[in-house]
């Protein structure tokens, strides 16, 4: 069997639980052979190996039990670089890349330390810290698992962050002019409904019955973390808008504004500390 049978192939077996079947199939190929999708393009006449075509065809059955993409290939783009993720790390999503384009709006002279709470694979701290080279930015998560990954990954992009374990702001000692965060904010009912959800770390989802639990949590301590002025981006829910206005009320934060995702839906709310 050649390249390219082989692919149309896997896209037909993942044509019913993916929505980019033939993307996915050509992903799992590249990743087998370790090539870039060019190469891939480039190879389409030639024949696929017994070894390769059986390494290939054990990632297509992990995709059909809807593992998702990502954590076969063990890497994600975000802002045009690739990081390393895996199982104890939340995939990150296009909508998150809202809160560097927020960040990078609103960033001054005056912002010195940034602070990513629940950072993950770390992509948001060291995406910003490629971009503002000279600002301390701290990553924290409550999972020392997470923080391996992330720890990982600014090793690989050749940033140093200051990483903390930490639940919210509890371990965290110094003080910020902002705070980037993603928090968990899914409804805990809707996890357990949503099958493609069950491969990633509950913990990094979870926002408890409301899906405000943890925004709040962060917003009641951000008080004692921020300057006079300083700023919280945070990412939540597309439903979350009036929930998240109504908690920067009752924590005195002003409601500076939000940006939409591709669906139209606010997703990433700015807030102001004063
Ligand atoms: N955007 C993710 C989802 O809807 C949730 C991410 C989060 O809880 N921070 O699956």
């Amino acid at each position: 069997m050649n390249i390219k049978e082989v692919i149309d192939r896997g896209s037909l077996f993942l044509k019913e639980i993916s929505d980019s079947p033939k993307l996915d199939a050509q992903l799992l190929l590249c990743n087998v052979l370790n090539i870039d999708r060019v190469s891939l393009f480039l190879s389409y006449e030639k024949e696929i190996d017994d070894l390769m075509k059986a390494k290939y065809d054990a990632l297509l059955e992990r995709r059909r039990l809807l593992e998702p993409l990502n954590y076969i290939i063990g890497k994600r783009e975000f802002y045009s670089n690739d990081f390393l993720v895996n199982h104890d790390v939340l995939i990150p999503r296009p909508e998150t890349e809202l809160i560097i384009d927020l960040a990078k709006k609103y960033i001054n002279k005056d912002v010195k330390n940034i602070i990513d709470i629940g950072t993950g694979s770390g992509v948001i701290a060291i995406t910003l810290k490629l971009i503002f080279p000279n600002i301390n930015i701290t990553a924290s998560d409550i999972s020392e698992d997470a923080l391996k990954i992330a720890k990982r990954n600014a090793q690989i992009h050749k940033v140093k962050l200051d990483f903390v374990i930490s639940d919210a702001l509890q371990n965290i000692q110094n003080n910020f002019q902002m705070i980037v965060t993603n928090p968990p904010y899914v409804k805990s009912s809707f996890i357990e409904d949503d099958l493609s959800l069950a491969y990633e770390p509950r913990q990094a989802l979870d926002g408890g019955e409301s899906g405000l639990e943890v925004i709040e949590k962060i917003l009641k301590e951000a008080k004692e973390k921020i300057d006079k002025d300083g700023l919280v981006i945070m990412e939540h829910g597309f439903d979350q808008i009036e929930g998240v206005k109504s908690i920067a009320k009752k924590y005195n934060f002003d409601y500076l504004g939000n940006t939409k995702d591709i669906n139209d839906h606010p997703r990433v709310s700015i807030l102001k500390w004063n």
